[in-house]
């Protein structure tokens, strides 16, 4: 049996990461776990409890009380995110979360929730999990790390076209201010900013075709898994 790795993919918002984690976890048989997720469902107990996160000992009582799972739904052949036993996979994409996950997501208790499932998670290596922290913090340690990056232009492109035909009455300019605004929190925050690790290999999609990417990024894996 051929050895298992643990594949980080961090990058900007929309910028293809859970596309091609989820093919590099069909390709090599591994499990993919999608990070962002995790701080949408937290964001979105927040917002349904009213919990006023500026204040610490509030966002203790409401981490508490959370629990996040990913289900194995064999019918559609992908995992599902579920908080306290709901699917919250399609109501965690809504712009509404979308507005508040990196404000809630920069602070320091609500990262150690995550980061310690995460852990748990890959724990038997064999995992593809994408994020912002993935490769500097959750798993330093991976044998694969890929920072995905590509035109803004494209990218809002992208999630527009994806939140369209879930919300007709979309923007593209709300769009743009939402990724934007991701952005910039996720880089700035002092808790574990977006950047790239040093030994993350870069992968830039503005020009080339999922296939591509795919390839690109498979032959990576395989490298590793080899070495
Ligand atoms: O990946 P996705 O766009 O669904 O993530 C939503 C938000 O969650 C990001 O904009 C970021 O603020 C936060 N996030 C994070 N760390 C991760 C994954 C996501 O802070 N590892």
């Amino acid at each position: 049996m051929s050895k298992k790795i643990i594949i980080t993919i961090d990058g900007y918002s929309s910028c293809g990461k859970s596309t091609l984690a989820r093919q590099l976890a069909d390709a090599l048989g591994y499990v993919y776990v999608d990070s962002g997720a995790m701080y949408r469902a937290i964001t979105l107990y927040f917002l349904r409890h009213h919990v006023d996160w500026t204040k610490d000992a509030e966002v203790k009582k409401a981490l508490a009380r959370i629990n996040i799972e990913f289900l194995y739904r064999p019918e559609k052949g992908v995992s599902e995110i579920y908080l306290n036993g709901e699917n919250v996979e399609y109501i965690i994409r809504d712009l509404v979360v979308a507005e508040k996950v990196s404000e809630i997501s920069a602070l320091r208790e609500v990262r150690e929730f995550a980061v310690e499932q995460q852990r748990k998670i890959g724990k038997e290596k064999g995992i593809v999990m994408d994020g912002r922290d993935i490769g500097t913090v959750v798993f330093p340690d991976a044998e694969l790390k890929i920072f995905m990056t590509a035109d803004n232009a494209v990218r809002v492109e992208r999630r527009f076209k994806e939140l369209y035909q879930q919300n007709p009455n979309i923007t593209i300019e709300e769009v743009k201010n939402n990724l934007e605004m991701r952005d910039y929190i996720d880089t700035h925050r002092p808790v574990s900013p977006l950047r790239k690790a040093p030994d993350a290999l870069v992968l830039d999609n503005t020009h080339i075709s999922c296939e591509e990417q795919f390839n690109i990024a498979l032959k990576w894996a395989k490298e590793r898994i080899k070495n």
